[in-house]
């Protein structure tokens, strides 16, 4: 592995790691915008406004880009302003076909997708197989669909009668976060293009290469010109998107603070947003519950992605009478987790996305011991034995004598850490879970049907789960209730986030006006 060549679109990059040969000539950074069909230098290049991308395994460089200012971001909008015209009046199945195509395509390029996912965002690359395949979902689920978006027929008095159209919106803007960039260019882009929309998609300044891989993608799969596109940039590239006139509608997936940023912003042009926000999600488990399998969920809802899950169920809430076996064995299991290259098949925790984020998870964990939470294993930066892999490693940590109120149960970590919490009573419990402003997830594990069913009931989650977590499909709803987001990824319903309803009366008889 370590000798293979990696192709990325015809250019050969050496090695396992090197600098992206493709998009930084280690000078200004070049060709790594995706407009109208291609890559394509930004316009009016500005040094101060150059960002260096760092692999997270290594700390190395890996690319640097250029910001995209108000020029280039326009340039992106009107290529996409200009191949809705087209896009838009195809119908539904020929979209579907050429969506298919690229579909086909990414399964056949899946291993480099997951190359490149692995090198930008440090997470093993087994999960990063996975996070292609929810691309790949995505946009198949999403064409099966495009030929079957339709209206409604309504009768009306008099053989008069009304009919509803779902039209497209226009030029549709995608924002992505660091920690899942295939999937939410995916997530984004095969809804909005499978109802007829095009689309300009930013990812995050972390994690830029694969959205745009998928753009060319497109283009081999016969997408007309213009109708994906890629800038990169920081925040103020996204606040450009989302100000922007001829822009639509908003898809942001981030942080709850910059959410708010971006529902401000498109609040000017009384545009859609869809948010998928952070979270602080509950596990219940009963004592009744199998509890390998609850373990195994807790790990699912913790560990994936070295932690950095918006849905992850990082408050875990223990029946205190099955305290110490559920310990037991989550640590003894958290314990064989496999931390380090993120290219080795067997990894089971990679690197943080950055040094930063790392640190940040280091300050939660000094904050919970000082506020009396106790380590059962983990949350120690570990230096791998390849020394080439400086970048930061954290071990999958178990809080216990953990209570509500320490700031590591409150707020989003978005690293390794599960908190571990006593509870006694069902109501107890309940109230418990649903005490924080996120509502993104939450799931309970017991064998006592009657009792899933209920707890579910009260949860305030959008996405909830019985005996599992963090279980994804795209014919399944996404999306949070209270601070955790608006508007849902995935499933029919994302149809409605990409269309509008345009009704028409038709009359039969004459009019009867009253003058
Ligand atoms: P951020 O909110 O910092 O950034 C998200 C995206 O928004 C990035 O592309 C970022 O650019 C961009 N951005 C930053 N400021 C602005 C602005 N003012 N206007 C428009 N866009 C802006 O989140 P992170 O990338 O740090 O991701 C972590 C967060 O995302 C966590 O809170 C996590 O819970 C949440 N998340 C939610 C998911 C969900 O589906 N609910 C899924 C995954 C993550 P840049 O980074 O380039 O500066």
């Amino acid at each position: 592995m370590w000798l293979q060549q990696v192709v990325l679109r015809g250019v050969q990059v050496a090695g396992r790691r090197g600098v992206c040969s493709t998009v930084s000539n280690g000078k200004l950074p070049l060709h790594f915008n995706y407009i109208n069909g291609e890559r394509v230098s930004p316009l009016n290049p500005d040094p101060n406004q150059v960002m260096k991308v760092l692999e997270p395994a290594t700390g190395e460089l890996l690319i640097e880009l250029q910001a995209s200012g108000p020029d280039e971001v326009n340039r992106a909008v009107q290529c996409a302003k200009e191949a809705y015209s087209e896009w838009s009046q195809l119908t539904g199945l020929q979209r579907a076909r050429i969506m298919q195509r690229a579909a086909q395509i990414i399964k056949d390029r899946q291993e480099e997708f997951a190359y490149w996912e692995t090198r930008d965002t440090g997470k093993p690359i087994y999960e990063a197989r996975m996070d292609i395949w929810t691309a790949i979902d995505a946009i198949e689920y999403f064409s099966g669909l495009a030929p079957s978006i339709a209206g409604q027929h309504v009768p009306l008095a008099n053989g008069s009668f009304a009919y509803t159209k779902r039209e497209p919106l226009g030029v549709c803007a995608g924002i992505g976060a660091w920690n899942y960039p295939i999937q939410m260019a995916g997530w984004k882009s095969a809804p909005a293009l499978a109802c007829g929309n095009t689309f300009v998609f930013k990812p995050s300044q972390f994690t830029p290469i694969t959205a745009v891989m998928l753009g060319e993608v497109y283009t081999e799969a016969g997408l007309p010109h213009g109708c994906y596109n890629v800038v990169q940039g920081a925040g103020d590239t996204g606040t450009l998107l989302c100000e922007h006139p001829d822009i639509a509608k908003v898809s942001f997936t981030g942080s709850v603070p910059t959410g708010s940023k971006v529902m401000a912003a498109a609040a000017g042009g009384i545009k859609t947003v869809t948010l998928e926000l952070g979270g602080k999600s509950p596990l219940i488990v009963f004592a009744d519950a199998n509890l390998d399998n609850a373990v195994g969920g807790a790990m699912l809802g913790n560990f994936l992605s070295q932690g950095e899950v918006c849905s992850n169920a990082t408050r875990v809430f223990v029946e205190n009478s099955v305290m110490d076996q559920f310990l037991q064995r989550l640590v003894e299991r958290t314990g064989r987790m496999k931390i380090g290259d993120p290219m080795d098949d067997d990894t089971r925790v990679g690197a943080m996305i950055h040094q930063d984020q790392a640190d940040k998870v280091m300050t939660y964990l000094d904050g919970a011991k000082k506020e009396g939470a106790v380590v059962a294993c983990g949350g120690e930066l570990v230096t791998p034995d390849d020394p080439r892999l400086k970048g930061s490693y954290i071990s999958p940590c178990v809080l216990t004598n953990c209570h509500d109120d320490m700031t590591v149960v409150q707020e989003e970590v978005f690293g390794p850490v599960v908190s571990i919490l006593g509870f006694d009573t069902e109501e107890e419990v309940i109230q418990r879970a649903n005490n924080t402003e996120y509502g993104l997830a939450g799931g309970v594990f017991t064998n006592d049907l009657t009792r899933a069913h209920r707890v579910i009931a009260q949860m305030q989650a959008g996405t909830c789960y019985i005996n599992n977590f963090n279980i994804i499909d795209v014919a399944v709803p996404f999306g949070g209730f209270k601070k955790s987001g608006l508007g849902r990824e995935n499933g029919l319903v994302t149809l409605e986030y990409y269309t509008q309803v345009k009704t028409v009366y038709v009359e039969m008889g004459d009019v009867d006006a009253p003058f």
